[in-house]
């Protein structure tokens, strides 16, 4: 674990050497390596300073996540951290001078670390990062990060690092007075050498800052002007744009209130129990489960078939060039891969492209791009009008309208072309695989790939299996989602698939809520308390009323005698099609959109939809917008439109942004507890209707006391 050495000099060199991992990590068993090595540096009369260093190509990754995600007994948990707090105390107080080679990223527990050293030499790579990512999975970083980083640089510097996760460049990093000097790489572990023998050669005794006379925390604590307006800013900014709904940040900044305002010992002590009582809450083992180990596993591909070659994309097709078909053109041609662009007309053809252009243009503009790269990345989008452009793509993807019969002449035109190995994948967002495979010649090669809006910025995308698509388009298919650096998750085929189906019941949810007499604004004000990005009638209006009233449309066609009519057709008919509110892309739906300032709500729709005396609390709209997800998500394993848990709980936090802090809507069933969840249930199916009635899959755990997560 650790390589231990002493030169000549008298310095030792302790160097981190994780066996068997690519990465750096701090867990229990390196972390009493590591100190046991540091112990006996401080305590050899014969080292006379230390050097700090990694044997891998970064630093230190930071904490074990499955180690946090695991913990159960808060005062263990508190004993430990408190004895590494002692053991970084023992570096600066040892009277030796210890200096960190930071030969790569820096991140989380390892930047720590690093600041307990007295001196911090980074080496100039331009991926390394240095900062805290703590606070995107629930955490803080409790290893003395709350209390060193605005010691060193001050509350406003150390806000966006501590309170957004924020990792910056050497470069960065050195300007706000995190490390002391970027040398060349290679050249680290020299420098931070030197620098210790100089200091030992001064006759110096190293110091923190903090541990110097007079110390003063740069540009102010807490108990200055300067510094209460920042805390009482950053406080207010906060509840604006998470309604509290994540303790995290909101300890951090009592962290650095609490802490700043004291030594930092008691700094210290404060910070651990705040960092204790986030390991134990559900809503950092919810965020460590999802957008850590969840994603990892998606990005991965656990799921693919493994007997299937990995599949290399050079050239694409993409049929239709509207908004969604540029935004995948766009993706594709950023990993490197050449799209066919093919349109009506090559007119239409070139506005696709034209709209890719834009997107680099600013890109440009913000200096974010060269020119070059600009023109390297329009060079690969090859607008067309004619199929026979398609030759040689080893993929054509359909975005064009949302009609079965158009859809199934471009599958017919565009497999008259390509070659028989080749995929042809929808992005259809309402149709069934299987019936739109009806229009191949060989439907083994036809699945689902859905993208989300806008697609070049949305990252999952949803991975529709038909009945008859073969395992090895499955893999190749998702070969592509990664290879354009997307997220996905295979679903089976189902009306709406996964995403759509569930997002649908929130909106669908809202419009009920509206029928009932419950105030508009009450409604979407409950809906961002509940964490989603909008309310469900501001969303509603955003993807239009009229495309909700087309589908359930279509819907109603197509099963006959077996529809069920929800809140939402009724309310979107009324709204789309008798009173000519479309939502917002034709100026008002529930809401008018005036040019300038912000949306209102229409003043016409009291009238419609009469706002009665007796109103709801707001807990329980969360409940009924919260859980009519989470009994969809269920009827869908149940139905085995999902194949696991998670991909549920991912595809919804990347999909259409659900709150992470939840889990996702199955994560949110586990924090609950089933029990729980199922008497929630049943109450509301009771009270407002079967769209809440418990899937039998629930009973049957609940009953056999199974989990959906450990
Ligand atoms: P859009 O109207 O912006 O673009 C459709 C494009 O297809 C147009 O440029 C049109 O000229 C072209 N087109 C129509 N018929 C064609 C044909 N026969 N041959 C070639 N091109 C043809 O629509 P969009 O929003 O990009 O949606 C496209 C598809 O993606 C639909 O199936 C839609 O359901 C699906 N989808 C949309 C979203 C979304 O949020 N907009 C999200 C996921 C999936």
């Amino acid at each position: 674990m650790i390589n231990y050495s002493i030169d000549a000099d008298g310095i030792a060199t302790v160097e981190f050497d994780y066996p068997g991992k690519a990465q750096n990590i701090l867990n229990a068993a390196s972390m009493e390596a590591y100190a046991e090595a540091m112990r006996k540096a401080l305590a050899d009369p014969t080292v006379k300073g230390i050097v700090v260093a990694s044997a891998k190509k970064d630093f230190i990754a930071g904490g074990d996540l499955a180690d946090l995600g695991a913990v159960t007994d808060a005062a263990a948990f508190h004993r430990h951290i408190s004895d590494w707090n002692k053991l970084l105390r023992a570096i600066e107080l040892g009277g030796k001078p210890v200096a960190a080679a930071l030969n790569g990223s820096a991140l989380g527990g390892g930047m720590e670390l690093a600041l307990a050293c007295h001196h911090r030499v980074a080496a100039d790579k331009p991926a390394a990062r240095f900062g805290f990512p703590e606070v995107t999975l629930g955490l803080l970083p409790g290893a003395g990060g709350t209390q060193r980083v605005p010691r060193l640089v001050g509350m406003q510097a150390a806000a966006p690092l501590l309170m957004e996760g924020k990792r910056i460049k050497a470069a960065e990093a050195q300007k706000i007075g995190l490390i002391h000097a970027v040398v060349p790489a290679g050249e680290e572990r020299q420098a931070t050498r030197n620098w210790v023998l100089e200091t030992i050669a001064s006759g110096r005794k190293p110091l923190q800052p903090w541990d110097a006379k007079g110390f003063k925390i740069p540009g102010g604590g807490p108990g200055t002007p300067a510094g209460m307006q920042m805390l009482m800013v950053a406080n207010a900014m906060l509840r604006a744009k998470t309604f509290d709904k994540y303790p995290a940040p909101r300890h951090i900044l009592s962290c650095m209130y609490e802490g700043l305002a004291t030594d930092l010992d008691t700094g210290l002590a404060i910070e651990v129990r705040y960092f204790t009582n986030l390991v134990m809450s559900p809503v950092s083992k919810n965020m460590i489960r999802s957008l850590f180990f969840g994603m990892q596993e998606a990005n991965k591909l656990a799921s693919r078939p493994s007997a299937v070659a990995q599949q290399k994309y050079l050239r694409i097709g993409m049929l239709g060039a509207g908004m969604m078909g540029a935004g995948i053109a766009i993706s594709a041609a950023m990993a490197g891969i050449d799209v066919v662009l093919l349109d009506t007309t090559a007119k239409a053809a070139e506005r696709g492209k034209d709209y890719a252009r834009k997107q680099w243009a600013r890109r440009v503009q913000q200096g974010r791009m060269t020119q070059q790269a600009m023109d390297a990345l329009l060079a690969r989008i090859h607008p067309t009008a004619d199929y026979a452009d398609l030759k040689g793509c080893e993929l054509v993807i359909e975005a064009v309208f949302e009609k079965r019969e158009i859809k199934a002449d471009v599958t017919t035109k565009a497999e008259a072309v390509i070659g028989a190995n080749a995929i042809f994948a929808s992005n259809t967002s309402t149709l069934p695989i299987t019936g739109l495979a009806e229009a191949s010649v060989r439907p083994t090669n036809f699945i689902g790939l859905h993208f989300f809006s806008p697609a070049e910025k949305m990252p999952l995308v949803e991975i529709i299996v038909g009945k008859a698509t073969g395992e090895a388009t499955l893999a190749r298919a998702m070969d592509f989602v990664r290879a354009i650096g997307k997220t996905p998750i295979v679903v089976n085929d189902s009306r709406g698939f996964y995403t759509s189906r569930v997002f649908g019941t929130y909106l669908s949810e809202g419009m009920a809520l509206l029928e009932e007499g419950v105030s508009p604004a009450l409604i979407d004000k409950a809906g961002l308390i509940a964490g989603m990005p909008l309310g469900p009638l501001a969303l509603a209006d955003e993807i239009s009323l009229e495309l909700v009233h087309k589908i359930a449309q279509q819907t109603r066609a197509d099963l006959g005698a077996a529809y069920v009519e929800r809140a939402a057709d009724r309310v979107a008919a009324r709204m789309a099609a008798d009173l000519g509110r479309l939502g917002r892309k034709s100026g008002g739906g529930f809401y008018d959109y005036p040019g300038e300032g912000p949306k209102r709500l229409w003043q016409g729709l009291a009238a419609q939809f009469p706002v009665k005396a007796q109103q709801p609390t707001v807990e329980e709209i969360i409940e009924r917008l919260i859980l009519v997800q989470s009994v969809e998500a269920a009827r869908c394993l149940e139905e085995k439109v999902l194949r696991a848990p998670i991909d549920a709980d991912v595809g919804a936090i990347l999909g259409w942004g659900y709150p992470s802090f939840r889990g996702g809507p199955i994560g949110w069933l586990h924090t609950l507890g089933l029990a729980q969840a199922v008497a929630a249930l049943d109450r509301l199916a009771a009270q407002h209707g079967s769209r809440f009635a418990v899937p039998q899959i629930l009973r049957d755990m609940l009953a056999r006391e199974k989990r959906f997560y450990a």
